[in-house]
């Protein structure tokens, strides 16, 4: 045994480390390439002849320039120094295999580059033995750069982030759309009649030029293939001509998958794809088999994506991480992770397409669950909520003087309140129903019951517009209860804010209402115990970590006026429980809504006056977004309305309220409208929301094409609310079929859960739930739609497992955890569990 053996015993210890950790060059102190410097200097000092320098040189020149390798370039450097390092060893006769390990460099573990710096450290013990699971190490692995992909490179690696391919990760996620199916070949003779894709294979037995038959038309090319049965052609134009030309020389073998057909007395394709057998070994991707179709931009086609995941599929395929837990897998009957990545790109049948698709569809929404399952368990966790005494004095006042009985659906959506507010946890609901199916006053009396047990109610709205809203709401219907209501908005006046902060502070003010910026931004509750998001029908992610932040523990309660299906619920708001208004308040009329051409904007402004002499009131709204409520929208808001003023209606009296006019302009406003001193109100959408004038029973949408169908309805909901019919006028010039469907949907149904699901069918699920509510993961084979049961499932799983192992320490689940965190753009407290 010389010291040589030892020396590359020494430089061969840190490889496995340096492999798990996915070639980041962070195995050693100073990197790889000081480190086999340094001891193979060493080396020299005390080796004995050429073939012992050599291999010292050999290992130097392969860690040349390591740290600006690609990991991919890394980790075959490894492999090769590997490689040389054992067969020198199977050469020497090794007579004493004891180590000189003492005064080793220190191997580190702290990861070193950010990027990384998410997923759990690898743990070195000071052997250099890393810690178990390699599903770990090949998870890193997949954040490599696509452009290490062998032919790929920087100039298509661009190419692929432009449809989001950024790693192989994101490559081997690239999933196809679809597949053609070319198992079967045929005989050249038996092709041209089916009509459909065959597949053949020949031998290339001539190539014939045309020249174009007219100036300008394209070359024609013909490629005769044999296959001993008869003869095909493939006929090219123009470029592709020339660039089959340069590939295919007479005598390559082909396989052909095309529609053939028999005209001009030959069997010729013009619509095929090809693939030249150049040796035994070749597998036919593109032609022969079950075959995959990518979606594609102008720069990347068919062929170029199918061999790209070709190649990183025989390369890195068997690297595919499993994520799932044996058990998991076994009980729901899934195929292995990395066969399903295989399969789902290059399936060896339908059944295993179908089955690869199941299993990764499952991963995703199975994550999916598993973020939601550990937001609640982490909210749940959070330490003691508020036990409230719901019998309460003021809630009994409250319903003193509420002018209604409240529906079944209202009364057992409180009980479902209550019963939150009761438990010492923190309550987290959503509330759904639809427009004025009363949601507010159930919202108004959780309220009564927090400010009876001496705490503070915070109602928070998307829009400051909303907000003003919901404060006259909420005032009106409070107010035999004399409480201290405060509105707090961004373009106050300082000295007002500074009021209402103070008296938010001190404890004067019972409901504070705002933006979420009430939440956000420096605000102070003296004693908040109950916080209402208006969500209306914007889904969006709620920010109820800020409340955690405030060192307070409110009740939570999440109201929206788009009503999904439960499954969908279960998907977007799965941390919460749902609470549903399934009914109308008595007494709602379906609103009568039709569509106008404009060209009966006439006998419309006839109807609308018509219906005025009898005493009703209208709403003609415009278009515009709320928040951005421009200078030019608000002047041709006010010159419609001057316009209807004098040239339509010039015996009524029209009024106009938008989001720019000062807030007791727009009380003003809305009193008189109230009170039936103005007939018809032209509006922005500002009247979304909140109005509630049941004699107005008329509304007129112009441009109604623009809206999307939650707005639409939220705005058909402002009529409606008395015994007189409704009705519903929507001027649309819908130029696309969206917007074409949008109206029709409006004027076919007024419920909402209709509306909404068919919101979803329109939109797809990622612009419907404000597209990636952030931080969720991405779905790219799930759907939550078809896949409900897969869904169920997953989310049965997930919620199980985060029940017997809330923190994911099992070992087991190490990878559950790194994927988790990876998936979900957020931040998981784990920390706090446990
Ligand atoms: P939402 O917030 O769901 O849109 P609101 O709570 O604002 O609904 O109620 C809409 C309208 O219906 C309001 O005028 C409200 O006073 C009235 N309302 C609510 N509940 C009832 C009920 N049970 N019976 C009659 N009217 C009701
Ligand atoms: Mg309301």
């Amino acid at each position: 045994m010389n010291e040589l053996t030892k020396i590359l015993d020494i430089i061969k210890r840190p490889f496995k480390l340096e492999v798990k950790g996915g070639c980041q060059d962070q195995s050693v102190v100073d990197g790889l390439e000081n480190y086999v410097s340094l001891w193979s200097d060493k080396g020299r000092a005390c080796s004995l002849n050429i073939s012992e320098t050599r291999i010292l040189s050999e290992l130097n020149r392969l860690f040349e320039n390591y740290s600006h390798l690609s990991p991919i370039e890394r980790l075959n450097r490894i492999q090769d120094a590997t490689g040389l390092i054992d067969s020198f060893n199977e050469d020497v006769q090794v007579e004493n295999p004891d180590f000189i390990g003492e005064d080793l460099p220190l191997f580190i573990s702290q990861s070193r580059n950010s990027e990384f710096g998410v997923l759990p450290k690898v743990d070195v013990v000071s052997d250099g033995e890393v810690s178990d699971d390699p599903d770990l190490s090949r998870l890193k692995f997949l954040r490599t750069s696509v452009q290490y992909v062998r032919g790929i490179g920087p100039r298509r690696a661009s190419i692929l982030r432009e449809v989001g391919v950024e790693t192989l990760g994101d490559l081997l996620e690239y999933y196809p759309r679809d597949y053609l199916d070319r198992r079967n070949f045929k005989q050249i003779y038996q092709v041209g009649r089916s009509g459909s894709y065959e597949t053949i294979q020949g031998k290339v037995v001539n190539i014939v030029d045309f020249l174009p038959k007219r100036r300008g038309a394209p070359k024609v090319c013909k490629f005769m293939v044999y296959d001993e049965t008869a003869v095909a052609a493939l006929v090219a134009f123009g470029k592709r001509g020339g660039y089959m030309q340069t590939l295919l020389k007479i005598g390559a073998e082909l396989v052909v998958s095309g529609k053939f057909k028999r005209s001009y007395n030959e069997i010729q394709t013009t619509d095929f794809e090809y693939e030249i057998l150049s040796s035994e070994d070749v597998e036919l991707i593109h032609t022969g088999r079950i075959v995959p179709k990518y979606p594609l931009t102008a720069k990347l086609t068919q062929r170029g994506i199918r061999n790209w995941l070709k190649t990183a599929l025989d390369e890195y395929g068997d690297s595919i991480p499993e994520v799932l837990p044996l058990e998991i897998r076994q009980r729901q009957n899934l195929m292995d992770r990395p066969t399903a990545v295989k399969q789902i790109h290059f399936p060896d049948s339908h059944q295993r397409a179908q089955a690869a698709r199941t299993r990764l569809a499952y991963d995703e929404l199975f994550f999916l669950e598993l973020g939601l399952a550990l937001r609640k368990k982490l909210w749940e966790l959070q330490g003691q909520g508020i036990t409230f005494k719901t019998t309460s004095d003021l809630l009994e006042k409250f319903l003193l003087f509420l002018p209604f009985e409240l529906t079944n659906a209202q009364k057992r959506v409180f009980d479902e309140l209550k019963a939150d507010m009761a438990s010492a946890r923190p309550m987290n609901r959503l509330l759904q129903g639809d427009v004025g199916s009363g949601k507010t006053v159930v919202a108004a009396m959780a309220l009564t019951i927090t400010i009876d047990n001496g705490y503070q109610g915070a109602f928070m709205a998307p829009t400051e517009i909303l907000a003003e809203q919901h404060y006259y709401t909420l005032n009106s219907l409070l107010s035999p209860l004399n409480l201290n209501i405060i509105l707090l908005k961004g373009d106050m006046p300082k000295r007002e804010k500074d009021e209402a902060r103070k008296s938010i502070r001190n404890g004067d003010a019972h409901i504070a209402v705002g933006t979420h910026a009430l939440i956000q931004e420096g605000v102070e509750f003296k004693n908040l115990g109950f916080v209402i998001i208006d969500e209306q029908h914007r889904f969006g992610v709620i920010q109820r970590k800020t409340l955690r932040s405030k060192g307070v523990m409110p009740d939570v309660l999440v109201m929206t006026a788009t009503p999904i299906p439960r499954t969908l619920a279960l998907t977007v708001y799965g941390d919460l429980n749902v609470s549903t208004i399934d009914e109308l308040p008595p007494g709602r009329r379906k609103v009568d809504t039709r569509w106008v051409p404009e060209d009966k904007r006439q006998e419309m402004y006839e109807f609308i006056e018509e219906l005025v002499e009898k005493g009703r009131q209208a709403y003609l709204v415009y278009p515009l977004v709320e928040e951005s409520e421009k200078l030019e929208d608000i002047k041709a808001a006010t010159e419609m309305a001057e316009h209807f003023q004098n040239d339509i209606f010039p015996h009524l009296k029209v009024g106009l309220i938008h989001g720019r006019m000062r807030s007791v302009e727009k009380q003003d406003i809305m009193q008189s409208f109230k009170n039936g001193e103005i007939h018809i109100l032209v509006s922005t959408t500002v009247i979304e929301v909140g109005i509630d004038v049941p004699n107005a029973s008329i509304m007129l949408i112009e441009h109604a094409e623009r809206f999307g169908l939650a707005q639409l309805h939220q705005l058909r909901g402002r009529v409606g609310r008395s015994s007189h019919k409704s009705h519903c006028l929507l001027i649309a010039d819908p130029k696309n079929e969206e917007a074409l469907r949008r109206v029709k949907v409006m004027v076919r149904t007024n419920d909402g859960f209709k509306i909404a699901e068919e919101d979803l069918l329109i939109r797809g699920p990622g612009e419907f739930f404000g597209t990636r509510q952030a931080g969720m993961p991405d779905l790219k084979v799930a759907d939550i739609e078809k896949d409900t049961q897969l869904l169920e499932r997953a989310r049965a799983e997930a919620f199980e497992l985060m029940e017997s192992d809330p923190a994911l320490e099992d070992p087991k689940h190490q990878i559950l955890k790194a994927v988790l965190k990876t998936k979900w753009q957020e931040n998981f407290d784990m920390a706090s569990i446990g």
